[in-house]
């Protein structure tokens, strides 16, 4: 097991509209990696915002605000966001924070001093919505070409900085080649590759006519994107070759949404490339959520609202159904009869009437005392659990992790249903249902670890349930040993049911 540190991040949000559950299932599987790599070794989650950009400006003017008073008022939402889905980041960085603008200007003057970046002219059609550079052919009757835009767009002739993408272009299909897991899935992987295949232009990194963003040595501020990149750097304190920097990088996860991948995959490991850094492991792109087939948009108007979301089903309930009911990196449709199913099925009737049968049995042979451990099938059965269960997270494979956690779950549950506890106290059968209460504790001893990086609230119910101190949040491969719940131990069973069963018409 490696005690490695481990770097995962989220993309840097787009400060300008409200989260939505797009944002919570990112920062979501983030927090799952993270909580499963903190009990392997030093761990750092950073996420944050991304609040440069003509758009910010626009929205913040229109609203009657300064861009950054307008910024600092929607960042509560925001973090609100991580509060509501318990999710613990170790960094949250703003683009508009001195910490970031100082150190991106550091990028910036390295990168000429390299000759990476050049002072060139810019001509071609921008969207200002998408803050995009559209190729003339690109253009779909002389409007941008992004399906979710289609608006006007305006030609600029403008004297810039560049960035010389495309002399990485052969190294960065060098790369590729020799790793075909770096970008994960494999479908995004091919259509980067084929991307690289089809050339690279050089990129253009610096806007003359906008004032929002991080101002260059000379006039004008850089192109938003490149600023929003280097937020991975800058969070670790890059430029001085901060401690966090020597420790975390590179990234072993970077997470983002598919439509993304372009500025992660091409244009982010070619200027690293340039810094003479090493490339993150892996940037997985995920799926997309949708709602009855569709892309949820603001525009559409078919954004579910995250906060009403977890109001109503609980933050461990959602945690569970993004992760539990597509492949992560599989697009998947939203609806809240499967999150109800998921709700009351998997977690009602499988794992919380496994713990409140469990204890309440306990309670009535054994006056809720852990009885004696004896040689458990069951352990042998599932010995490998923790290492399987492991190596699925570490692929970011959740789907197939919680499957094999519940698994176990059903073999608990069958455990009850074949053993029949009430009928071996009527035979007064002591040893045969001491050996059952135990193995039943020890499992939800197991499932409390198994399942704290994806419920830490549930795993800490089952855990003081069980009466013990501190926290589910051990190593699983140290944990997960069979036998090792204490016997004698005072139980607590909790009145209340982990997961209350949902009817249509209360959520
Ligand atoms: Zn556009």
């Amino acid at each position: 097991m490696s005690k490695r540190a481990y770097f995962v991040t989220t993309p840097i949000y787009y400060i300008s509209g409200n989260p939505h559950i797009g944002h919570a299932y990112t920062s979501i599987a983030a927090d799952v990696l993270a909580r499963y790599h903190r009990t392997l070794g030093p761990t750092f989650f950073l996420t944050g915002t991304d609040e440069h950009g003509q758009k910010v400006e626009q929205a913040a003017r229109e609203a009657g605000f300064d861009p950054q008073a307008w910024t600092d008022a929607l960042i509560p939402k925001w973090k609100a966001l991580y509060a509501a889905y318990d999710v613990g980041y170790d960094d949250f960085i703003r683009t508009t924070e001195t910490r970031h603008t100082t150190q991106v200007v550091a990028v910036f003057e390295r990168l000429k001093e390299t000759g990476d970046v050049y002072l060139g002219t810019y001509e071609g059609w921008y969207c200002t919505n998408d803050e995009t550079f559209w190729l003339e052919s690109k253009l779909i009757d002389g409007r941008c070409p992004n399906p979710e835009c289609g608006r006007a767009v305006q030609w600029l002739s403008e004297e810039n900085w560049f960035f010389a993408l495309s002399k990485y272009r052969d190294r960065l299909v060098a790369y590729y080649r020799a790793h075909p897991e770096w970008v994960r899935p494999e479908r995004a992987y091919n259509e980067m590759m084929s991307t690289l295949e089809g050339g690279l232009d050089d990129l253009c990194i610096s806007r003359v006519n906008l004032d929002w963003g991080v101002p260059l040595p000379g006039g004008g501020v850089m192109y938003v994107w490149l600023d929003a990149l280097l937020n991975y750097l800058t969070a670790l304190d890059y430029a001085s070759d901060g401690e966090r920097f020597r420790t975390f990088w590179p990234p072993n996860v970077q997470l983002i949404g598919k439509e993304i991948a372009r500025f992660h995959t091409i244009i982010w490991p070619a200027v690293l490339f340039a810094l003479g850094l090493e490339t993150p492991n892996v940037v997985f792109a995920h799926g997309w959520i949708t709602l009855e087939g569709e892309k949820m948009s603001k525009s559409r108007g078919n954004v579910v609202d995250p906060f009403e979301l977890v109001e109503r089903f609980g933050s461990d309930t959602i945690r569970y159904f993004l992760l539990r009911e597509a492949h992560f990196g599989s697009d998947f449709s939203f609806g809240e009869e499967k999150v109800r199913l998921r709700r009351n099925g998997d977690l009602g009737n499988d794992l919380g009437n496994l713990v409140k049968r469990s204890l309440a049995m306990l309670a009535r042979y054994r006056n809720g005392r852990i009885p004696a451990a004896a040689p458990s099938a069951l352990g042998a059965r599932f010995a490998d659990l923790g290492a399987r269960t492991g190596a699925l997270v570490e692929r970011l494979a959740f789907r197939d992790a919680l499957e094999a956690v519940w698994e176990f779950v059903t073999a608990l549950n069958r455990a009850i249903e074949e053993q029949k506890p009430w009928e071996l106290h009527k035979r007064g059968d002591d040893a045969a249902l001491d050996a059952v209460l135990y193995d039943l504790c020890e499992g939800i001893r197991w499932l409390a670890h198994l399942t704290f990086p994806f419920m830490p609230a549930t795993a800490r119910g089952m855990w003081t349930q069980l009466g013990l101190a501190g926290e589910p949040a051990g190593a699983w491969s140290d944990e997960l040993v069979w036998g090792r719940l204490a016997s004698g131990a005072q139980t607590a069973p909790a009145e209340a049911a982990l997961f209350p069963r949902l009817d249509a018409s209360v959520a």
